[in-house]
């Protein structure tokens, strides 16, 4: 017989935001809403799912965290994950409004940032025989993938690339007033207006399409 589809199942993460540090601000949906935010990092499974969604982290390595990880440090990894969220929120808003961001939110990028760097480990691949040219050193993180706080980390160190290059001036906020996710606007002219045509530029198209209709 045909298993079930789990209907239990969570849905899947909308990466629309084309970043992982601009997901992760996603993942307080309804920022700005006025019914209020609704959290979709509800609990460390969430965040493992998040984190191996965003390709941080590989299957095993979520599957393993999600058996080994005590209650407590896993309550902790979460409250850190969305510490670095909400940070990462005021920076980005703030900078798309102009403001210098707070001290207390670049400490605590700082202090993400600098903790996931020390995890890191340097390791020398030596070459193949068949394959010369081929030795290079590469960061792994070798014991700390074990770590509850593992996939802070991995999302840390994706994210300072993005606070500290010019990628920084790609971030946009989705240009639907009740969705305001953050996006990275690759597109060639810089002119994406949402963070998602399928839903947010859509649903615009058919409310100016409606406001004339009207008129
Ligand atoms: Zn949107």
């Amino acid at each position: 017989m045909e298993p079930l589809p789990n209907e239990s199942a969570p849905r899947p993460f909308d990466l629309s935001g084309g970043h992982p540090a601009l997901d992760l601000v996603n993942s307080l949906d309804n920022r700005f809403g006025p019914d209020g935010p609704r959290e979709l990092l509800g609990d460390y499974g969430d965040l493992l799912r998040f984190a191996g969604q965003a390709r941080l982290l590989e299957p095993q390595a979520a599957g393993r965290l999600a058996k080994s990880v005590t209650p407590a440090a896993a309550a902790r990894a979460l409250r850190s994950a969305r510490e670095l969220r909400e940070a990462l929120a005021r920076v980005l808003y703030g900078h798309l409004e102009g403001d210098i961001p707070n001290r207390a939110d670049l400490l605590v990028l700082e202090r993400r940032i600098n903790e996931a760097n020390r995890r890191r480990e340097l390791h020398w691949t030596q070459a193949s025989p068949g394959a010369p040219g081929q030795a290079a050193l590469h960061w792994q993180w070798g014991r700390s993938a074990a770590a509850a706080e593992f996939p802070v980390w991995v999302i840390a160190v994706a994210a300072a690339p993005l606070l500290l290059t010019d990628t920084l001036q790609r971030v946009r906020a989705c240009g639907a007033q009740n969705c305001r996710w953050l996006f990275l606007d690759t597109s060639k002219n810089h002119t994406r207006r949402w963070c998602n045509m399928k839903v947010c530029g859509n649903r615009a198209k058919a409310r100016r399409f409606q406001e004339r209709r009207t008129q």
